[in-house]
This record gives structure tokens, C-alpha cells and sequence, in this order.
């Protein structure tokens, strides 16, 4: 048994409650381990926002950590080892079970939940579990486990966008951004940048940007197509609100009969409601799919990261434009992000390695 600290989300409208959690020893397919940084992620808000969210809760999926014990089925890290926590099974088949869920108790009850990183220590299935480089640093690398496999992966793993290819990104807050580098690393023949903040805008230009579009001030459609003669190969919605959600159906070309299908639309955001489509978009042969942890297997992709990070390719450094020094500030980071003050992404770093 080990007790630790937790930011946990005990009742819906109060600030999250840094208290102690105590986690039981690994089962054979847990892993336990001492978190290093953990990133502050829109979808954490989205839950804070639910007043049916189950409580108690604890929040965050992504996060870098040191393996401090480990179950005996555990074979692909052991004590000492540094990792990242992520929320996207590791290496799933279709033989692979879902993760087992997190067991934790908390003022004197047992819960689980698949995964947190909002906490000191976790004990986690061993599926939410992946190595990572030794050399690297472990605060930026925190923000791979949802920002970079999510935006990133979307592009690189879902679309498959080719080089050349011309590329639209709506939003381009902590994921939005992965979607511009990503879609920079692919080679991308343009990448149209669309938000309502001019300082983000800038921002995913130093990021690969090629062309930007504040949708405050111009038709975010119209302006699209005419940098394209008449729409992109694929738009991504990094947002997932409605009117993003039609916006990037609009903005991927009509397909040409015979010659080509049309673009694709990739939403990446989490809707948090029923949208409405025009279905005659669809009849030019365009598509809209979804993207979910960018379709990734972590063990593979994740590595890929770090190595396009070592090479400059991948700027984490750049892309965490905030950092707390400890989980206590966890409630005036959830009210930053809120505010739109979080230009890239926040971290909390909660420890260095020794
Ligand atoms: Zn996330």
C-alpha cells in the first residue's frame, strides 16, 4: 500500500481537492508509477463541465513517470524505467483484453478509473504503460500521451496524409498544434491554419503553418477554398464544436468523377452534442471520419515521436508554453486553459529524476 497525492474532483462546480489517495500493491498486470509531469488537457475540462460526471474522479491522461514497482506479468518495463502514461492501450490486437481498471481508495473507499495523471503516483494496467528514451527530458515528453498521439497521430496514422498533400487545421490549441507539425513532418503542400485568436495563429506559423485564417474575420470556408482552387485534400477539427464540424466538410474539395475521390474531413475534437451535416457535401465523394488517439499503437509510434523530437522535427519544447511546479496548482491551471490564456499546452511538473 502507498498513500499519495491526487488532485481528485469530488464535487461538480468546486475546485479539484489535492488530498491523499492510497494505491494497493501492483496485481500482476499493474504497473506503479511515480509521475514526473503530466500535461493539463481540454477533455479534463469537458468532464470538470459534466454535472453527471461520476464523483469522486480523478482526471488527466497523459504524463511521464518512473516504473517504482511492477506486476509479474509485467515484461516490457520493470523498476527503474523510465515511461510514459498514456490513455491508448499500448499494443492492442484483438486478442488484447481492455486495460484492467486503476484501483485506488480514497477517504477510506475503494474506486477505480481507467487511468489518471493528475496525481503523484498511479497504479495502472500495464497496457497504459510505455517506455520511454532515457536521454530525453521528462517534462515536455509528458504532453505525448494524449496531445502529440491525438494531433499528430491524426494526421500520420488516420489520414495518412502524403507529402504534397494540402492540409486545413481548425483549431490550434494543444492539439491543433500536433496536427500542424504533424502535417509539417508529412510534408504537407500547405497548412492552413483557421482560429478566432491571432496570437495562436501566429504561434502554429512558427510551428509550420503555411497560411493562416482568422475565422472572426473572413468566411474560414470560403477562404480555404480560395487558397486551394476550391478545397483542401484533408481539413482536421481539433475543436469538435458544430460549427467546426461543418466548417471542415465544406473545406475538403469535391471529388473530380472519375479522376478522384473527393477530400477527406478528420474530426479529432471530442463533440459534446448532436451536430447537424449537410449530406449533399457527401455526394462529390468527400468523407468525414473520425480520429481517436490517432489511431496509434504507442509502443511503436511513441519512439517515432521522441526520435522526430531529438531531430528538432517535433518542437515540444515549444509546444509547452506553460509549467506549474506542482500538482497544488492544478486549479489555477484547469482555470488558465479555461480562460484561452494556455497558448500550446500546460504541464505540472511534480518531480525531477534524481
Ligand atoms: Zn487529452
Amino acid at each position: 500500500m502507498l498513500t499519495t497525492r491526487a488532485a481528485v474532483y469530488v464535487k461538480h462546480g468546486n475546485p479539484l481537492d489535492v488530498d491523499e489517495i492510497e494505491l494497493p500493491d501492483p496485481g500482476d498486470e499493474e504497473v506503479l508509477v511515480k509521475l514526473f509531469a503530466s500535461g493539463i488537457c481540454h477533455s479534463q475540462l469537458h468532464q470538470l463541465h459534466r454535472p453527471d460526471h461520476p464523483t469522486p474522479a480523478l482526471l488527466g491522461h497523459e504524463a511521464t513517470g518512473v516504473v517504482t514497482a511492477a506486476g509479474k506479468s509485467v515484461t516490457h518495463v520493470r523498476e527503474g524505467d523510465r515511461v510514459i502514461v498514456t490513455w491508448i492501450p499500448r499494443d492492442a490486437t484483438p486478442e488484447t483484453p481492455r486495460p484492467a481498471r486503476a484501483r485506488y481508495r480514497f477517504r477510506g473507499q475503494d474506486y477505480d478509473t481507467l487511468s489518471y495523471t493528475w496525481a503523484e503516483d498511479v497504479l495502472v494496467s500495464e497496457q497504459l504503460v510505455v517506455p520511454l528514451d532515457p536521454e530525453v527530458p521528462v517534462d515536455v515528453t509528458a504532453i505525448i500521451g494524449c496531445a502529440v498521439v491525438t494531433g499528430v497521430g491524426a494526421v500520420i496514422g488516420t489520414a495518412k496524409v502524403q507529402q504534397g498533400e494540402t492540409v486545413a487545421v481548425f483549431g490550434v490549441g494543444g492539439v491543433g498544434l500536433n496536427v500542424v507539425a504533424g502535417a509539417k513532418i508529412a510534408g504537407a503542400g500547405r497548412i492552413i491554419a483557421v482560429d478566432l485568436d491571432d496570437e495562436k495563429l501566429k504561434f502554429a506559423e512558427d510551428l509550420g503553418a503555411t497560411d493562416l485564417v482568422n475565422a472572426s474575420k473572413v468566411n474560414a470556408v470560403e477562404a480555404v477554398q480560395d487558397l486551394t482552387n476550391g478545397g483542401v485534400d484533408y481539413a482536421f477539427d481539433a475543436i469538435g464544436r458544430e460549427i467546426t464540424m461543418q466548417q471542415i466538410l465544406e473545406a475538403t474539395r469535391p471529388g473530380t468523377l472519375g479522376v478522384q475521390h473527393g477530400g477527406s474531413a478528420v474530426l479529432v475534437g471530442i463533440p459534446q452534442g448532436d451536430v447537424t451535416l449537410n449530406a449533399r457535401l457527401f455526394t462529390p465523394e468527400r468523407t468525414f471520419r473520425g480520429s481517436l488517439g490517432g489511431s496509434s499503437h504507442p509502443m511503436t509510434d511513441f519512439a517515432q515521436y521522441v526520435a522526430w523530437f531529438k531531430q528538432g522535427a517535433l518542437p515540444l519544447d515549444k509546444m509547452v508554453t506553460r509549467q506549474y511546479d506542482s500538482l497544488d496548482d492544478i486549479n489555477e491551471g484547469v482555470r488558465a486553459l479555461e480562460a484561452g490564456e494556455i497558448l500550446g499546452r500546460s504541464i505540472m511538473v511534480y518531480a525531477r529524476p534524481d
